[in-house]
């Protein structure tokens, strides 16, 4: 395996952004706005929030590549809290809202009658309500469709069903390219066992 790619925070939410509006163009959906918010003027523990329209973030709030813990943080991985992931998690609540008849602030009955549909775990820990379990699983839909296939088919195929259409056919591994073999063995470990 490759090293890990020195790839910045920055870096990051520019190409989170970038895959963000690639998604919404095939996908025939209005682009949010993103707004980028310095740590001084941002008194949240979270670092990225989305009300109709806008995406805000805090990109030095946002988790670097991993290095260390259980939960390393890859572009494309289950787990990403990077400025890439970030982005595209809030580009989730984004499609609930635009999909949604009955919207409650930055949720739907679409996420809610999607999880009720499939009845498929939680993507990953952050799931306090139905909005987030959709938020996490649109995420990975958007960063690397495979993989969510692997380790969450029936949400695929129930965001399939739903007339969206993923950004790449590429397996799941070559979408986590000079990720560490950690990250890779995970992967395979969660779609083997299907969690
Ligand atoms: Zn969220």
């Amino acid at each position: 395996m490759g090293s890990t790619p020195n790839t910045t925070k920055a870096a990051l939410a520019v190409s989170g952004q970038a895959v963000m509006v690639q998604f919404c163009e095939l996908n025939k959906i209005d682009v949010p706005t993103v707004e980028y918010h310095t740590v001084d003027k941002w008194p949240f523990d979270v670092c990225g929030y989305y009300r109709p329209t806008t995406i805000n973030i805090c990109v030095p709030k946002c988790a670097g590549i991993g290095v260390s813990g259980a939960a390393w943080s890859f572009p494309g991985h289950v787990v990403d809290r990077t400025p890439y992931g970030v982005i595209t998690h809030e580009l989730g609540h984004h499609v609930d809202v635009q999909r949604g008849r009955v919207v409650d602030r930055y949720r739907s009955d679409f996420s809610r009658q999607m999880r009720q549909e499939v009845g498929e775990p939680k993507l990953t820990n952050y799931c306090p309500d139905d909005g987030e379990w959709f938020a996490e699983i649109f995420r990975l839909f958007v960063t690397n469709p495979d993989l969510l296939r692997g380790v969450r088919p029936r949400s695929y195929a129930a965001l399939i069903e739903r007339g969206l259409k993923p950004l790449w056919a590429d397996d799941w591994e070559s979408l986590l390219a000079g990720a560490p073999d950690r990250t890779i063995a995970l992967c395979r470990r969660r779609i083997e066992a299907g969690v």
